[in-house]
């Protein structure tokens, strides 16, 4: 069932206990210390592949009930990413409820790295919004189970340029599917999110020769850009009425929704940002009606629990991007089927991970 029908099914004062069985999760931990102000939830939502990997994500939640909401859905989108990335391994993620420029410390984050390492390695963490890899660094003070190390300390680094590869793999193969040819020489392509992901798909484009242009909240992150690429800068509040051929959100979630929806104009959508459908069944549908092309997000955006599996099973870096090409390929396919089925996108890559799962799950695979 995907999330917007559970959603539409789900009272506001239901509990943890039921969004979970809504949702398919395994595990919901709460992590809390007065001392150094941790307030953490970690999501293990499945774990027939193997174990369960997500990254750590640092953000100003207005409520728990926020902060929940999101580590459910993230995690959910981890299984299906990485059983569609043909990884062995499961899906689930943490949230940290704090502004990570203000309340991150070296004892709060080696104190949820303690809460990761109970978990005996049925979770694994690693980098995501707001923590970076000098702070899984901290983290790893504390529990073995842990992604995203620096190359020095023998992990795979920043998964990030990973992950930005993988997401030009994808606009690639939807402006091949859109265009009959994969170049982006020419075209407009809106970079939501001057950040780690962002910025590293900013250079990919323009050694394209793609028209680039670039938005963020944080006037210093575009600055840095600005002054290495070629850019055209657009105020964050104009991001959606702005001309584009392919809008690429690499910021945060729920941009595809129903104001955006009013007058955004492009061919594509394709960007590294997770849980970009505000509802995925509304604005799957929507997405179709409008002739809008969408590469999901969780498939082209995989490029980073690539990197972080690899880190695993012993890292090689040029193995992690041999992977990560292969968005390119699915990504197409999924495009094709979608056409073919009438459906969107979204929901023949999810059809997909889970057939995966169900079939690793019939004959009882080792872990
Ligand atoms: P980041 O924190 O480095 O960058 C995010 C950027 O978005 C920041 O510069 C922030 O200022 C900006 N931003 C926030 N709200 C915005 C808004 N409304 N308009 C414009 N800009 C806004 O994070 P990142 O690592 O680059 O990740 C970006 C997205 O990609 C996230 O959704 C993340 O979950 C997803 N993702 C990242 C990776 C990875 O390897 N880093 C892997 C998979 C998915």
């Amino acid at each position: 069932m995907l999330y917007s029908e559970m959603a539409q099914k789900t009272a506001a004062s239901e509990g943890t206990l039921f969004h979970m069985n809504q949702m398919g999760h395994e595990q919901i931990v709460y992590c809390h210390d007065e001392a150094t102000g941790l307030k953490a939830i970690i999501a293990i939502h499945n774990t027939v592949l193997g174990p369960s990997l997500g990254g750590t994500r640092m953000w100003p939640y207005q409520s728990e009930n926020d902060a929940l909401k999101d580590v459910l859905r993230l995690s959910r989108g981890m299984t299906y990413k990485s059983a569609l990335a043909g990884l062995n391994l499961g899906g689930g993620k943490a949230v940290i409820i704090g502004d990570s420029r203000k309340d991150k410390s070296e004892a709060l984050l080696r104190r949820f790295g303690q809460f990761v390492e109970s978990l005996s390695g049925k979770y694994i963490t690693a980098e995501d919004i707001g923590i970076s890899t000098r702070d899984i660094e901290y983290m790893a003070e504390e529990t073995n189970h842990i992604a995203g190390l620096p190359e020095s300390r023998g992990g795979g680094g920043d998964p990030s340029p990973v992950t930005a590869f993988g997401v030009y793999m994808g606009i690639k193969a939807s402006a091949k599917y859109a265009y009959g040819s994969d170049s982006l020489e020419g075209k407009r392509i809106l970079v939501q999110g001057a950040g780690n992901v962002g910025s590293h798909l900013v250079e990919l484009l323009s050694k394209e020769g793609a028209i680039i242009a670039i938005s963020d909240i944080h006037e210093d992150k575009v600055a840095a850009l600005a002054g290495r690429f070629k850019l055209e800068v657009i105020q964050h509040d104009k991001v959606y009425e702005s001309p584009m051929d392919i809008y690429a959100p690499c910021a945060l979630g729920a941009t595809i929704n129903d104001e955006t929806m009013e007058v955004l104009q492009c061919d594509i959508i394709a960007g590294g940002a997770n849980n970009q459908l505000d509802d995925e069944i509304r604005h799957g549908a929507m997405l179709i009606d409008r002739s809008m092309i969408y590469a999901p997000d969780f498939l082209i955006n995989a490029g980073g629990i690539i990197n972080c599996y690899s880190e695993v099973i012993g890292y090689n870096r040029d193995e992690a991007y041999r992977k990560t090409e292969g968005i390119y390929n699915v990504t197409l396919n999924v495009l094709k089927t979608a056409a073919e089925k009438r459906k969107p996108a979204q929901a023949v890559a999810i059809d997909l991970a889970i057939d995966r799962i169900d079939a690793i799950k019939s004959i009882g695979a080792r872990m």
